[in-house]
C-alpha cells in the first residue's frame, strides 16, 4: 500500500467512515474527459489554431472550467491567462540563395528543392554576403568535454554543420545511441546564433535527422511561428540544405563531405572556413499576434512549502482551420492530439481542487499554446517562471493519449533521469502499469514535447503516455492501432472524435498522474536530475538563483564571464516598496576585473545594490571592455509562500530582480499540521 493512501486512510478513519481502500483515490471521471475531448475537437472550435479564433475560444473555455472547479487564477493581473507574444514569419518567393566561390561562377540554389530558410530576426528583408564555415556538429558541451569551435569567432559568418551529434556507443559520451539536446536542429540554430553567426546551413541527412527531406520542406515551406524577439540572438537565415547540395558546396572548396563527416567525429576537430560565400536575400512577411497560456492553481496547505508546486501541462492548440482544403475536410480537429491531454488536465484540476485537506505543496495547471509551432507556449512559460505565483518542482505533461482501451504499459521517458524515478516505478506497479522504455532514443522524442521546455530550464519534467499493450489485446494489436494513428490520423483532419471511444484508459493514466503528483507534493526532499545529466546544471542554477551567464552575455562573445555574483533586492527598498529600473555602465579592465560601475539612472536605494553586486564580477582577461546592464527591480504582490528564486535573465545584458512584497502575518502558523 502506498504511503499517500495510508495518510488518506487516516483522515477517513478519523472521520469515522471506513470505505474500501481503492476508493480513497479521488475519482477521475472518464465521462468528464470524454466531454472535454468531444467539445474541444468539435467544429465549433475550428481545430484550435494558434492565432486563430478557435484557439482563443478554447483558451477561454478552459479558463471557465478552471474557474468552475474553484481553482485560483495563476496568470497575469489576477487572470487565468499568460499572454504569449508571437510572430508569424513566412519566407517569400523573392528569397534567393547562391554559393559564390572565390574563383569561378556562382551557383544559384532552388528554394524548397535545394534549401529552406527562415528569418528568425523577424524583419521583412535581410541580405547576407558572408563566408561559409564548416563547424562539424556545431556543439559545445562541457559535460561531454566536447567543443567544435575551439575559440573560433563565428561573428558575421554562416555556419555549415551536421544535424545530430558525434557517434557514440558509450553511455557516458553523448548518452550513447540516444540523442541529447545537442543533436537537435533547434540547438544548432540557438548555439550558432549565440556565437554571432548571421546564417546557418544544416546538412540534411535522412538517417541523422530521422525524417526525410519532404518533412523539412513541408514544415518550413509555409508560415513559421516564433516567440516575439526577447533579445535572444537570432539568425537572419536559419536554413536546411539537401545532402547533395552540401556535397557540391564543399567540393567547391576542394573538400569531400564524407571526409568532413569523419573529421567531425574527432575531439580534435577545428572549424574549416570554405573559400565560398553565401550570398542570400531573405524576403519575409511578418505577422505579429498574441496567443495565451491558461494557468490555474490549487494552493498547498503547508506555509513552508506552498511556494513550490507540482505542475501539470497539456497543450490545447492544434493546426486550426485551413480554408484552402476541400470543403468538409478543412478542420484539424486535434482530437487525440491534444484534446485528450486537456481532458486529463481538467479532470486532474477538478479533483485536486476538491481534495481535502490540500497537499503540503501547491498544484499548478497549465494548458499551453503553440506546441504544434515548436513548443512555443511552454517555452514562454519556462522562460518566465518569475511571473508564476509558485515555483514548479516537477512537470508532468500529457500529450496525445488515444482513448482506445485500458493501458497495461506506460511511457515516462525522462523520469529515469531524476531522483523521483523509484517512486514512479513503485506507483506504476500499484497501477499494474509496466514501464515501457523509449523504443527510439536516437530520435530524441524527449526534446519534442512540452515537458522539455521545463526540463531545459532545470525543472525535472516528463510526459505520461500510453505504451502499446492494452487490456484484452496482444502487443501486435497495440502496434497496429499506433501505426494506423500515425499513418491516417496524426496531424491530419482525420484526427477527429469517435463516439465509440472509451475513456477508462485515459482516466487510469490521469489517476496515475494524480498519484505521482501526490507523491511529489508530499515528499520531504526536492526532486533532482541525476548527477551528470544534461539538465543537472540548469537545475542547480534554478535552485540557487544563480544568474545564467551564458544567456546574459549571449551575442557578446568578447565578454567572457568567469565569476558572476548576485544582485540583491535591497531590504530597505523592499520594505518601503520601491521598484524600478537601474541602468549601469560597466567598465571591465584588461585583467578582467570590473574597474568602474557608473549608474546612468535608477532610484538611489536600488543603485547601491547594483554597484556592489557588479564590482565583484570577473571576466577573462583581454582588452578593456564596457557594456550597459539594465536591472529591473520588480516587487511581486501575487506570489505566495517563500520568496522567488532569481534574478532572471530577461535578455542579453538585461536582468530582472524580483522579490515578494513584505507581508505582516497575523495568523499563527501553529494550527498547520505538517506531514
Ligand atoms: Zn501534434
Amino acid at each position: 500500500m502506498r504511503k499517500s493512501v495510508l495518510l488518506l486512510s487516516g483522515v477517513v478513519l478519523a472521520a469515522g467512515i471506513l470505505v474500501a481502500e481503492k476508493t480513497h483515490l479521488p475519482k477521475i471521471d472518464p465521462q468528464g474527459i470524454r466531454a472535454t475531448v468531444k467539445y474541444l475537437s468539435s467544429d465549433e472550435l475550428e481545430g484550435r489554431g494558434t492565432g486563430q479564433k478557435g484557439g482563443d475560444a478554447a483558451a477561454n473555455w478552459i479558463a471557465d472550467q478552471f474557474k468552475s472547479y474553484g481553482l485560483k487564477p495563476a496568470g497575469s493581473n489576477g487572470t487565468y491567462f499568460q499572454d504569449v507574444p508571437m510572430v508569424g514569419v513566412r519566407s517569400l518567393s523573392a528569397t534567393t540563395f547562391a554559393f559564390v566561390p572565390a574563383n569561378g561562377a556562382p551557383v544559384e540554389l532552388k528554394n524548397l528543392d535545394d534549401y529552406v530558410t527562415s528569418n528568425e530576426t523577424q524583419t521583412e528583408s535581410a541580405d547576407i554576403d558572408a563566408p561559409i564555415v564548416f563547424v562539424g556538429y556545431g556543439i559545445t558541451s562541457p559535460e561531454n568535454k566536447w567543443d567544435d569551435y575551439k575559440g573560433y569567432d563565428l561573428r558575421g559568418k554562416v555556419a555549415l554543420l551536421f544535424v545530430s551529434e558525434p557517434e557514440s556507443n558509450d553511455p557516458n559520451f553523448f548518452k550513447g545511441k540516444a540523442l541529447t539536446y545537442n543533436g537537435r536542429w533547434t540547438y544548432k540554430f540557438e548555439e550558432t546564433a549565440r556565437r554571432g553567426a548571421v546564417g546557418t546551413l544544416i546538412i540534411h541527412r535522412t538517417d541523422l535527422a530521422s525524417y526525410p527531406w519532404e518533412v523539412v520542406r513541408n514544415s518550413w515551406g509555409g508560415e513559421r511561428s516564433y516567440l516575439r524577439l526577447d533579445g535572444t540572438p537570432k539568425l537572419e537565415a536559419a536554413s536546411w540544405i539537401q545532402l547533395e547540395v552540401a556535397r557540391k558546396l564543399v567540393a567547391m572548396g576542394g573538400l569531400n563531405l564524407d571526409e568532413l563527416y569523419k573529421q567531425a567525429q574527432s575531439l580534435e576537430f577545428k572549424p574549416i572556413e570554405l573559400p565560398v560565400h553565401l550570398k542570400a536575400h531573405v524576403a519575409s512577411s511578418i505577422r505579429p499576434f498574441a496567443s495565451r497560456n491558461v494557468l490555474a492553481m490549487v494552493e498547498g496547505k503547508d506555509q513552508a512549502k506552498q511556494g513550490e508546486a507540482v505542475l501539470y501541462t497539456a497543450h490545447y492548440d492544434h493546426f486550426g482551420i485551413d480554408p484552402a482544403r476541400a470543403k468538409g475536410d478543412q478542420i484539424y480537429h486535434g482530437s487525440v492530439d491534444n484534446a485528450t491531454g486537456c481532458g486529463i488536465l481538467l479532470e486532474l484540476a477538478r479533483v485536486w481542487a476538491g481534495t481535502k485537506p490540500a497537499a503540503p505543496r501547491s498544484f499548478l495547471f497549465a494548458a499551453v499554446t503553440a506546441e504544434e509551432q515548436g513548443l512555443l507556449g511552454s517555452e514562454y512559460l519556462g522562460k518566465h517562471l518569475d511571473q508564476l505565483p509558485v515555483q514548479p518542482i516537477l512537470d508532468l505533461n500529457y500529450d496525445a493519449l488515444a482513448p482506445i482501451g485500458i493501458p497495461e504499459e506506460v511511457e515516462v521517458s525522462g523520469a529515469e533521469r531524476t531522483t523521483f524515478y523509484p517512486e514512479v516505478e513503485k506507483i506504476a506497479k500499484e497501477f499494474s502499469l509496466a514501464i515501457k522504455p523509449d523504443a527510439h532514443p536516437e530520435a530524441g522524442h524527449y526534446y519534442r514535447s512540452d515537458h522539455f521546455s521545463l526540463g531545459r530550464v532545470g525543472i525535472p519534467a516528463f510526459s505520461i503516455s500510453e505504451g502499446l499493450k492494452f487490456k484484452g489485446h496482444d502487443l501486435a494489436w497495440g502496434e497496429t492501432q499506433s501505426k494506423d494513428y500515425v499513418e491516417n490520423h496524426y496531424h491530419k483532419p482525420a484526427d477527429a472524435f469517435v463516439e465509440s471511444w472509451d475513456f477508462t484508459g485515459d482516466a487510469k493514466l490521469a489517476s496515475f498522474g494524480y498519484a505521482l503528483g501526490q507523491a511529489a507534493a508530499t515528499r520531504p526532499a526536492e526532486i533532482k536530475w541525476l548527477p551528470g545529466d544534461e539538465f543537472e546544471k540548469a537545475w542547480e542554477k534554478f535552485q540557487s538563483g544563480e544568474i545564467d551567464a551564458e544567456a546574459l552575455f549571449a551575442g557578446h562573445p568578447d565578454l567572457r564571464p568567469v565569476q558572476i555574483g548576485r544582485v540583491n533586492y535591497p531590504p530597505l527598498a523592499r520594505q518601503t516598496r520601491i521598484a524600478g529600473t537601474v541602468v549601469a555602465h560597466v567598465t571591465v579592465a584588461s585583467d578582467g576585473s570590473v574597474r568602474a560601475v557608473q549608474i546612468a539612472s535608477g532610484h538611489p536605494l536600488l543603485r547601491s545594490s547594483v554597484e556592489d553586486g557588479l564590482k565583484k564580477w570577473n571576466f577573462a582577461p583581454g582588452s578593456e571592455q564596457s557594456f550597459d546592464l539594465t536591472c529591473d527591480f520588480v516587487l511581486d504582490l501575487n506570489t505566495i509562500g517563500s520568496p522567488r528564486r532569481g534574478p532572471y535573465v530577461v535578455g542579453p545584458l538585461h536582468l530582472r530582480i524580483t522579490s515578494t512584497a513584505p507581508i505582516i502575518n497575523t495568523i499563527a502558523a501553529s494550527a498547520q499540521k505538517h506531514e
